[in-house]
């Protein structure tokens, strides 16, 4: 079975006045959709809306035929869930925990000590399941929030910021992890980390201040832009000028140096090499275009 999320002209305005979504309208297939944007962007309100937790002011979100804002039970039943705050971690062991999740999810007695142990030993935590979910580290704690939004079989697989602030061993692990989760379900990764998405993704959607900014593949999305990024080491006191008179979508520090991409159709000026185009590229530009 082939299941779309269809999201159409969702708009939330918080009580303070934030317009944290402005008329989003999105088609996310199964497999791994990445929502891409930078902190306040509105993730976190949509993924919060689409897992029923939230309602949005106006628009509409089906899942294949299911209404989500309205047949609100029926969806919850087909759906994981990591937040982005999984909460206190309790002084239980992970399998107790699980357990625990597993009955609260409706798993039929009979089956709930095989499942429990599959998803422990599908997230690499069999070892460490009598170990209490409290002296965890953050990677672990990750891989147990997809072991519990895992639990029932779910059909729609939400997961908010899961590799902020683990270290690259961990989210390599977890990245593995989530690239078994079937390709017949739809999972819906939100990350501010550009390399998350090109790891994993196989769509996406980059949004800002609440606004959907581009939608595709990551590899046409690159392709688009391909010949047109260059890039040039910079002393930092010249920065301004480069920024005034060039497309400079992006500065880092490489080795110490400052790097600085450009946009630009042409050799923008001596000292600029033509780079291979990467997400974190369309990234920037799509970024700064919606800011100029
Ligand atoms: P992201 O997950 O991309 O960081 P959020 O959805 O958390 O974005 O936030 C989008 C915007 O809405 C931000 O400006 C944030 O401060 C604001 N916001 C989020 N939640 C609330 C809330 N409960 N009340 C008021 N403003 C909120």
């Amino acid at each position: 079975m082939s299941l779309t999320l269809t999201i159409e002209h969702l708009s939330k305005t918080y009580p303070n006045g934030v317009r944290a979504l402005n008329d989003v309208s999105l088609e996310i297939p199964t497999g791994m959709f990445g929502l891409l944007g930078p902190n306040g962007a509105g993730k976190s309100t949509l993924m919060r809306t689409l897992a029923t937790l939230q309602e949005p002011d106006s628009g509409s979100v089906m899942l294949g035929d299911l209404d989500v804002l309205r047949d609100k039970d029926r969806v919850r039943r087909l759906l994981g869930y990591l937040p982005q705050e999984f909460g206190v971690y309790p002084r239980l062991s992970a399998q107790a925990m699980l357990s625990h999740l597993a009955a609260l999810k409706g798993i039929p007695p009979g089956e709930l000590k095989e499942t429990v142990e599959a998803l422990l030993r599908q997230t690499n935590l069999w070892d460490d399941r009598k170990k209490r979910l409290d002296t965890f580290s953050g990677g672990m704690k990750q891989r147990f929030g997809i072991a519990q939004a895992l639990l029932g079989d779910p059909k729609l697989i939400i997961v908010d910021e899961p590799t902020a602030g683990l270290d690259p061993t961990e989210r390599l692990r977890f990245h593995n992890l989530l690239s078994q989760i079937g390709e017949n379900i739809v999972v819906i990764l939100s990350t501010h980390i550009v390399e998350d998405v090109s790891d994993l993704c196989s769509r996406m959607a980059i949004i800002s201040k609440g606004e959907v900014l581009l939608t595709g593949d990551p590899a046409g999305a690159i392709e688009e832009l391909e010949g047109r990024i260059w890039s040039r080491v910079v002393g930092r006191e010249e920065l301004a000028g480069y920024e005034r008179d060039h497309h400079v979508i992006s500065t880092r520090l490489s080795a110490g140096r400052t790097v600085i991409h450009v946009y630009a159709d042409e050799r923008p000026a001596d000292g600029f090499e033509r780079v291979r185009t990467e997400l974190t590229d369309v990234y920037f530009s799509t970024l700064k275009r919606a800011a100029a």
